[in-house]
């Protein structure tokens, strides 16, 4: 008899209606699955929010053993484990936060077989005992989830990843099903090679987002830029608002919290108790607002996150793809919103520069960085760009800023020449460098203290530019060093041309710019009171 009303339906597809409660597989899950309940290894490149979990969970549910979970999220796998047992599913964890008795409970069910899933923290698997354990028990699979922290040159880079390529030597018939929403083909790559699995098939979900709306705008002042954006669209609504280091979490969060909105910071500079309360108040309350570094998120699983916003350039675009892909997993109409600006490129470049490692690697850093400024400055779709870096082929997808109020550009040839010959004079007939602001005063014509004081009135360059206004100008010269057509140096930013810069001077390069906005300033002023 067909109790179930499941029919002919496959042993996967059985369990995901009488377990987990679900209708149908969304995507690529089903073929995933089928997959691995084979026997086959696979790498699962999939969105946040795609439905990675169910990937591994119902095969290690229909294959014979228990399925060994290996994650970096410590701190949610207590959360991962009690929504699994309230679906009546056999869940464990061993990491570090647990004290013996509690290690010692969970390897007893293991051993006893009367485990499905069993978490691991990635460190667990380089100790001889733990994988003696292992030995001792039967495994059905083993997933590797956040498979990206074994790319050398991520963000989420974890060493203790490189050991789990050794899995596959230890226990050459069980299948390993790697996962990650990171998108590149060159992670891709890595990841394939580093954790030994050359023989997986790849699974690659499409990375659209389509309820997510991007944006990014001008940045003129972040703080109240965000809180117009809060009051007049996300109203009550959860969010997560990114900032690049720990001083501007504290007083972003405190502006907001001045302003009303129920906020709080999280940084890696918090106490750990701190943390993990505003953590659990962000995933529990509804209507927070979490202003963090990008220590947060990996991992949260919060359905209605209602916006993300970036008050800094985030360094590359899997980062921007993966941070603001934390809005809208529930599928409904959400917002990405970054403000950007000339002093976010100054600052990346200095970053980069002065960071560690070698060349290739600064070079590797910057290549991701002009990628990311290539989205920022495009006045096309910016979906169709996103999903072009991840070699994704679309058409312009009328939810973002570009497609909903299409950007006028500009012919900044001429522009670009004044801007980048005042850079030249100073240079050549003063011996001097400095930053924006005095270039562009020299291009105004403006007699300021620090003008006259240098004598710069009497360059030949002094009052060329009086077509354009001070926030044009600026927004020149952030084109430039975006388009590496001017770049900056030293502590102060002083800026000095580039290679290329003497194409454009010859007038053998043509300077096609965006026209930028104009700043709602009396909006912005009136609401941020
Ligand atoms: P990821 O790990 O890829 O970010 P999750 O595995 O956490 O995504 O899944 C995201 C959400 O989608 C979860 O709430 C999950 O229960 C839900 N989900 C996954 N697969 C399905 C499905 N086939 N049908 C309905 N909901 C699903
Ligand atoms: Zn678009």
């Amino acid at each position: 008899p067909d109790r179930d009303g499941s029919g002919g339906a496959s042993p996967a597809v059985r369990v995901l209606r009488r377990v987990f409660g679900y209708d149908a597989f969304r995507g690529p899950q089903e073929e995933i699955i089928e997959h691995v309940v084979s026997g086959g290894d696979a790498l699962v490149l999939m969105p946040t929010g795609g439905g990675k979990s169910l990937c591994y969970q119902i095969p290690a549910l229909v294959r014979n053993g228990v399925g060994i979970v290996v994650s970096p999220l410590i701190a949610l796998m207590q959360d991962q484990v009690d929504a699994l047992r309230a679906l009546g599913v056999r869940a464990g964890f061993l990491n570090s936060t647990q004290d013996f008795e509690e290690r010692q409970a969970v390897e007893a069910a293991f051993l006893a077989g009367e485990l499905d899933l069993l978490y691991l923290a990635p460190e667990r698997l380089r100790t001889e005992s733990a994988l003696r354990l292992l030995d001792r028990g039967t495994i059905s699979l083993f997933a590797i989830d956040e498979a990206h922290c074994v790319a050398q040159w991520g963000h989420d880079f974890r060493p203790d990843y490189l050991t789990l390529s050794t899995l596959h030597e230890r226990w050459p018939t069980v299948p390993r099903i790697a996962l990650t929403a990171t998108a590149t083909e060159a992670t891709h790559d890595e990841i394939a090679v580093r954790l030994n699995l050359k023989d997986a098939r790849h699974f690659v979900a499409s990375f659209d987002r389509p309820n997510i709306q991007y944006r990014i705008a001008p940045k003129n002042e972040p703080k109240k830029q965000l809180l117009t954006l809060l009051r007049a669209e996300h109203p009550g609504d959860a969010g997560i608002v990114y900032c690049l280091s720990r001083g501007s979490v504290e007083k972003t969060a405190d502006f907001l919290v001045r302003s009303g909105i129920d906020a709080l910071p999280y940084h890696a500079g918090l106490d750990s108790r701190v943390r993990a309360a505003n953590q659990s108040r962000f995933l529990r309350d509804d209507g927070v607002v979490m202003v963090a570094t990008i220590a947060f998120g990996m991992g949260i699983d919060k359905p209605d996150v209602r916006f993300v916003a970036h008050l800094d350039l985030p360094k590359s675009v899997e980062g921007y793809y993966q941070e603001t892909g934390r809005a809208g997993r529930d599928g409904l109409p959400s917002t990405a919103w970054l403000a950007y600006g000339y002093q976010d490129v100054v600052q990346q470049r200095k970053m980069i520069e002065g960071s560690e490692g070698d060349d290739a690697h600064r070079r590797r850093l910057g290549s991701h960085l002009d990628a990311m400024l290539a989205l920022c400055e495009t006045v096309e779709c910016r979906r169709e760009r996103l999903l072009a870096y991840f070699g994704e082929e679309s058409t312009p997808c009328g939810n973002c800023d570009t497609c909903l109020t299409p950007p006028a550009s500009w012919d900044g040839t001429v522009a670009a020449q004044k801007m980048l010959s005042t850079v030249v004079r100073l240079h050549r007939e003063r011996r001097q460098k400095f930053g924006v602001g005095q270039i562009v005063d020299i291009l105004l014509g403006k007699k300021s203290a620090k003008v006259i004081q240098h004598d710069h009135d009497t360059l030949s360059v002094f009052g060329i530019g009086a077509e354009l206004s001070d926030a044009e100008w600026r927004g020149v010269a952030r084109q430039l060093l975006a388009q590496r057509l001017l770049t900056v140096e030293g502590e102060y930013g002083t800026l000095v041309l580039t290679d290329t810069s003497g194409d454009v001077l010859s007038g053998r390069r043509k300077v096609p710019l965006r026209r930028d906005p104009e700043p709602a300033k009396r909006a912005a002023k009136a609401d941020a009171r």
